[in-house]
């Protein structure tokens, strides 16, 4: 007999500490009382794998606990919810997020995002949030911990387990997908670069990132990510060498790492651009000024 093979994958890496990969990983940790879900995939889709992977292990899911609001850490929050009747957390601002997801692609765009932006990639299916977390600190009811991971959005947690595996969520991205994409998103440069530093000091026996192969020594990845910012940063300061507007140094980027446009890369892209321009701003590489109606952003 043919037996399905499934879709999702489990994975044990603590005693009680699972990685459920469905495409983006998600993590789960086996409580006395029920089990805890760290992140939710991508979609439904996601969803529904995860629960599969419930079903044939036999946990019964309390709680679902995002590290982020982005649409495919809480994709599979709606459905999820809807099934099982799970609670839901999150901290203060990810979690206005993951209530109004339209909020995801109105951040990126500006305003109220046209159509194109409303997918899925950008705008979850709403869920509710039950518990609103503390960034650092004891996760209630659980043995989990929260740790401020902070730059890639605007209030993203990690959540370490006892056994000492930390799901980092977009703190950390995998060899793989750093490879592929060196310009990865992030809101908050100088945050962000605060995160690497404590994940380094954190000590955890495993670090999970959102989308990777988890690992256990960090300190190689660790140091590729921070490389990768170092380069990005860098490469826009380099065109700002003359006086140059934001779409000029976005196509510059774009032609740089051979990234291709299309609605959603646009927003993240330029999101991040406008990261970086604050950041190199602020610590006066870069000033802006303004001419003949256009924002021109120079060096020196
Ligand atoms: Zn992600």
């Amino acid at each position: 007999m043919l037996v399905p093979m499934p879709t999702w994958k489990a994975e044990r890496l603590g005693e009680q500490t699972w990685l459920l990969a469905t495409g983006v990983n998600a993590g789960l940790w086996e409580g006395p009382d029920g089990a805890v879900l760290i992140d939710s995939g991508g979609d439904k889709e996601a969803g529904r794998q995860i629960r599969q992977a419930l079903e044939e292990h036999g946990w019964t899911l309390r709680l679902i606990v995002n590290t982020h609001s982005n649409a495919d850490h809480v994709g599979g929050n709606a459905y999820l919810q809807k099934q099982t009747g799970c609670r839901i957390a999150a901290s203060r601002l990810e979690s206005a997020f993951i209530v109004d997801p339209v909020l995801e692609p109105s951040f990126l765009w500006g305003a109220l995002p046209f159509r194109e932006l409303r997918s899925k990639f950008l705008e979850a299916k709403p869920s509710a949030v039950d518990l609103i977390l503390a960034e650092s600190g004891p996760i209630p009811g659980t043995a989990l911990q929260a740790v401020p991971l902070p730059g890639h959005f605007l209030q993203m947690i990690g959540v370490l387990s006892p056994d000492g595996v930390l799901f980092a969520g977009d703190a950390l991205f995998g060899e793989e997908i750093l490879a592929k994409h060196p310009v990865f998103f992030l809101y908050d440069v100088a945050a962000h670069l605060s995160t690497l530093e404590r994940l380094e000091s954190l000590g955890a026996r495993w670090i999970v990132p959102g989308h990777g192969r988890p690992v256990t020594d960090a300190g190689a990845l660790i140091a590729a990510n921070r490389a990768a910012l170092k380069g990005t940063a860098e490469a826009i300061s380099s065109f700002c060498s003359r006086p140059s507007g934001f779409e000029e140094i976005l196509a510059e980027l774009c032609r740089s790492f051979a990234i291709e446009l299309n609605a959603s890369q646009y927003v993240l892209v330029g999101g991040t651009l406008r990261a970086y321009l604050s950041w190199l701003c602020d610590r006066g590489v870069l000033r802006p000024s303004f001419e003949g109606g256009r924002m021109l952003w120079s060096s020196g």
